[in-house]
């Protein structure tokens, strides 16, 4: 089997609904507008597709492909992976790929492979379970009564752990961290992400307000620039650190998380910002080599499937936008979210694909 096409489309998204905020200095939901789609075809009639989820991806990707991708990949074997990953890292040497970009081929040809094989991509993995509790991760609300009454809500669906995406303004945070756990009592995971909102000192307050109210984890509270940043923070917090999920490199860079004893819960597995389905798995065997978690970051379908792939994951994560609180469609009422059923990975159902992306969209009930 040879790649004999490679295109992309731009594709219109609507806007969030409702609109939502994240926190203090960091733009919201994103607004209508149009992403990016790979696909990658093949000799046999077989091909993949990936979804470039952000924000003005769409020139981005179609520029890539252009210059980069399709003269990369024309007449390359799709099933060799491991090869066509290293490749795209050579490329990136030169080109510095945008880091939502780093694993968008390799996504779009494990939904290739899983659709040759007639298999759901977390399948060809290595499947590790068939379902997972999911956790919800709130957007920002606007006061600590709304937090605590989406907290209210949240339990009453069915999610079993929630996560603060809070103000990024250390005080007001930890009056939230702590009227949180006081409402809703001991049983209840409770983790907070702090989007990179702090410098060193604001970022050990916070750790010490999340350990004395007994925390799952604590992630992301710094620009994940400096190692030696959250190595000092691992040193000086007990809550533990969960951490690498934006920082440039997959597996190559966690492993320094690791080695400077950063990752005292563990390291972020992501299909967008770890390197594709491959980076993601490279970073969770490394993980797993130190008895530390990889927890999957972000909600979409390959993620979904890495949440099933991977054994030292716990949760899926599961956006909580809007008050009143709507449980996302994927997860049942018993909080757990199922493997996906389609073989490969696919395309999100809503969107206004193009005709020739057909095949490749979802089907919502088929995935739920
Ligand atoms: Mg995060």
């Amino acid at each position: 089997m040879r790649i004999v096409e490679v295109s992309s489309w731009s594709v219109p998204f609507p806007a969030a609904d409702p609109v939502f905020r994240w926190r203090d200095g960091l733009p919201g939901s994103a607004p209508a507008g149009d992403r990016g789609i790979l696909r990658i075809s093949t000799d046999t009639g077989v091909s993949g597709v990936a979804l470039a989820g952000r924000p003005g991806s769409a020139p981005v990707l179609a520029d890539l492909v252009e210059r980069v991708l399709r003269p990369e990949l024309l007449g390359a074997d799709p099933l060799q992976r491991e090869y066509l990953w290293h490749r795209i890292w050579e490329l990136d040497r030169i080109d510095e790929i945008p880091l939502p970009l780093l694993g968008i081929v390799d996504i779009a040809l494990w939904d290739l492979a899983g659709r040759h094989y007639g298999v759901p991509a977390w399948e060809l993995m290595g499947g590790f379970r068939e379902r997972i509790p999911a956790y919800a991760s709130t957007v920002t609300f606007g006061s600590v009564d709304e937090y605590l009454d989406v907290a209210d809500q949240c339990l009453a669906l069915g999610y079993s752990a929630i996560k603060l995406h809070a103000w990024g303004d250390a005080t007001r945070d930890i009056e939230l961290i702590r009227a949180l756990r006081d409402h809703v009592g001991a049983g209840v995971s409770l983790m907070y992400d702090g989007s990179a909102g702090f410098d060193l000192p604001d970022a050990i307050r916070v750790g010490r307000a999340l350990s004395d109210a007994d925390y799952l984890w604590y992630e992301e509270p710094m620009r994940e620039f400096s190692v030696n940043a959250y190595a000092q923070l691992s040193r000086t917090v007990d809550v533990p650190l969960l951490v690498a999920e934006t920082s440039d490199g997959a597996h190559m860079n966690s492993a320094d998380f690791i080695a400077a004893g950063a990752a005292t819960f563990g390291v972020r597995a992501s299909a967008g910002l770890r390197g594709g389905l491959t980076g993601s798995l490279r970073t969770a065997h490394l993980a797993d080599a130190f008895r530390i978690r990889a927890e999957v970051h972000g909600g979409d379908l390959p993620n979904r499937h890495l949440c099933m792939a991977i054994s030292n994951t716990t949760y899926y994560e599961s956006l909580v936008t809007s008050n009143p609180v709507r449980r996302e469609a994927c997860v049942d009422a018993d909080g757990f979210v199922s493997a996906p059923r389609i073989p490969g990975i696919g395309l999100p159902a809503g969107p206004a694909y193009p005709d020739e992306l057909r095949q490749h969209i979802a089907d919502e009930d088929a995935n739920r």
